[in-house]
């Protein structure tokens, strides 16, 4: 049974906020989430209680926070299924993504090299790797899509069309469509031909059991925000044989054994080397506070728990008269659509003077109207505490708002 109400309460941002007058209806969770009151909680402690530098001081308040920053990586580490020294703080995603690009494509990649991409990715996973193009004389190619999807045959298809593929990064989930990518078969693929494989997990680790060591791929990348964490605090997990290989990329105080004045650095070991400078601490403590939170909900809950939202959400869209939906297949809280002869923007406007937090647009993935052939989308995504209220809310406002623009283009 989800205890919905119980999860709900949990949330002081769904205790009776309001957005234009109206109860506020917040359905842009794949943009990023409510933080239940244990996150809060955790953080305000770190700075009530405990406030000191990690890094090893020599007195008991700095080797507690040591002592929870480990705690949080092992917790990670459990979370994904990867060894405790695979996981890597990082501001998020976007920075995780970044430190693949310039710790290992920008040394391992030369000219005439390829990266392959899909025309679906975040600006995340794609505009680090045209950096490291223009650095290195590598290039990028996109992946053919089948019926919008990255397919196993179509990844096979492009490494028999183009030669010196050496990184494939997908996203795991797409942060517009909502489609799951088969990420072990494909890591299958790219293993055989020497390619690694990078998956951005921004839109996947959150709501489906996103295994490191089963899926076999070689970098993870996701944020703590878009999972009930606090923002500026993310994760890469990475092989740790790939990690201890990779270039430094940030340099500076907590990631050197030592250094002199002949410019020789010796670096700390994976995953320390690449955490230079004061971690992000109160966002690495609240990160260990969702995942907690997660846990006790169970990650397959959620999963399942979203798909019955969704299946609720498409059931009630499909009635709606002049609603296109552009991922009615896809198994995720994340629903694609437009209105017919209606901006994007104008629709999510118009929610929004309802009291409805949705987000139009390209949604970052600047490429996707080549996907969809609309240059703009409304998303609605839906999180662990979304209601069926609130989607019945949404829905009827949809509808309603027809009848308002209706009035108005006539
Ligand atoms: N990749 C995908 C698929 C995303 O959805 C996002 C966030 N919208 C990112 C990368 C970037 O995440 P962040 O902004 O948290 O670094």
């Amino acid at each position: 049974m989800y205890k919905l109400d119980e999860i709900r309460n949990q949330f002081p941002m769904l205790n009776n906020k309001t957005m234009q007058g109206q109860p506020l209806v917040f359905l842009d969770n794949a943009s990023t989430t409510f933080k239940p009151y244990s996150v809060i909680k955790a953080i305000e402690e770190y700075y009530s209680d405990y406030t000191a530098n990690h890094h090893r001081g020599d007195y008991d308040l700095c080797y507690k926070v040591d002592m929870k920053v480990q705690e949080v990586r092992r917790k990670i580490a459990n979370f994904i299924n990867s060894e405790v020294n695979e996981v890597v703080f990082t501001s998020g995603d976007t920075e995780a993504l970044n430190l693949i690009a310039y710790g290992y494509a920008l040394s391992n990649l030369k000219k005439d090299d390829v990266i392959l991409l899909s025309l679906e990715e975040h600006a995340s996973n794609t505009l680090p790797w045209y950096r490291i193009c223009e650095l290195t004389g590598a290039r990028v190619e996109f992946v053919d899509l089948e019926d919008k999807k990255i397919t196993v045959n179509k990844v096979k298809e492009a490494f028999n069309k183009y030669q010196n593929i050496k990184i494939v990064s997908f996203a795991h989930v797409g942060n517009v469509l909502g489609y799951e990518i088969d990420a072990k078969s494909i890591a299958k693929v790219a293993h055989e031909h020497n390619a690694i494989f990078v998956l951005d997990g921004a839109q996947s680790v959150p709501h489906i059991k996103t295994d490191f060591k089963d899926l076999d791929v070689d970098f993870i990348t996701f944020s703590a925000h878009k999972m009930c964490g606090p923002t500026g605090i993310g994760a890469l997990i990475g092989k740790y044989e790939l990690l201890q290989k990779m270039s430094l990329f940030k340099t500076g105080g907590g990631m050197n054994v030592k250094f002199n004045k002949n410019m020789e650095v010796i670096p700390l070991d994976a995953p320390n080397k690449f955490e230079a400078g004061t971690l992000n601490i109160a966002g690495i403590i609240g990160f260990g506070a969702a995942i907690d939170f997660i846990n006790s909900i169970g990650i397959d809950n959620i999963h399942n728990y979203e798909l019955e939202l969704a299946d609720y959400a498409l059931s009630k869209l499909e009635k709606c008269k002049d609603i296109v939906i552009y991922n009615k297949d896809s198994k995720s809280g994340i629903i694609a659509f437009n209105r017919v002869g209606v901006f994007a923007q104008d629709e999510a406007t118009l929610l929004n003077s309802k009291g409805i937090a949705v987000r139009s647009g390209q949604h970052c993935a600047k490429m996707i109207d080549e996907v969809i052939d609309t240059v703009a989308t409304v998303r609605a995504s839906f999180y662990l505490y979304t209601s069926k209220k609130e989607i019945d809310v949404f829905v009827d406002n949809l509808i309603n708002g027809g009848d308002i623009l209706d009035a108005y283009f006539k």
